[in-house]
């Protein structure tokens, strides 16, 4: 048993106006308790339009939920017309950023170096960034999901300091898992993730790769949580679909209890 806190990230990926943003983080809170609390990070990754919003909720009401956003600009400021930086995101108390979902890979076209600039532009403000890599189903199916994760890792981290590693949140996302609800084996999951922390033990050290945390995503659900949170090097999930009804989440937040 490590004694890393788990972590449930709720990514709601392009849901949920302000009002409804309010809504949910206030459902969230009403179901949730401090036993909860203490025994999972609770954090919800709204659309930037809604971050203002739910700072304010969280600060006014003093909730243990956390928050952060779905995406940073790789750029500090200026010309970049859509772009959000990672000081804005810092300005507005946002804890986590997601950088390299595959959404964003794949729609974005953004490659490990993008991704790898885009953490950067997170630290550099404070934010840690929740890193995503996985596979897609080709490499699943020859084999290679290993190899492709710790490349991604290997792209995605390049000059990342040790002080700045061991905050890190890396998610395991299979591509072919994401939304699809055909999830990964709990065995599935430890294997990359094991492979992730022996490669973050090479690239820092083991005290470095003791302390991150990996998370696991693609069709989690209150029924397949625990099995997979339970494995060794799985430290929590990044939870699309299932994060935007408060019942749904509070169920993978209590490992399906
Ligand atoms: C995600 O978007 O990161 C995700 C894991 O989605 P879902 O849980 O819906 O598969």
């Amino acid at each position: 048993m490590s004694n890393r806190l788990p972590l449930i990230a709720g990514n709601w990926k392009m849901n949920n106006n302000h009002l409804e943003a309010i809504a949910l983080v206030q459902k969230l809170a009403f179901a949730l308790d401090d036993k909860d609390y203490d025994n999972a990070e609770v954090v919800v990754l709204p659309p930037f339009t809604d971050l203002r919003s739910v700072q304010t909720l969280v600060d006014g009401d003093k909730l243990r939920i956390g928050y952060g956003a779905q995406d940073v600009s790789a750029h500090e400021k200026g010309a970049y017309t859509g772009e959000v930086s990672g000081s804005m995101l810092a300005k507005l108390d946002c804890s986590y950023v997601l950088v390299g979902h595959s959404e964003r890979r794949e729609l974005h076209a953004e490659d490990d170096s993008v991704v790898n600039t885009k953490a950067k532009a997170a630290f550099a403000n404070g934010v840690v960034p929740i890193v995503c890599v996985g596979e897609g189903l080709d490499v699943r199916k020859a084999g290679n999901q290993v190899e492709h994760v710790i490349a991604q890792i290997d792209g995605s981290l390049k000059d990342i300091t040790a002080e700045q590693a061991e905050k890190l949140v890396i998610a395991y996302e299979p591509v072919w898992a994401i939304g699809t609800g055909e999830v990964a084996t709990p065995e599935d999951a430890q294997e990359v993730c094991s492979a992730i922390r022996t490669r973050l033990a090479e690239l820092y050290s083991p005290e470095v790769a003791g302390a991150v945390r990996l998370l696991y995503g693609g069709s989690v659900k209150g029924d397949n949580a625990g099995s997979i949170m339970g494995k060794d090097d799985v430290d929590g999930a990044l939870v699309g679909g299932a994060s935007l009804k408060a019942d749904d989440f509070v169920k993978i937040i209590r490992f399906g209890d």
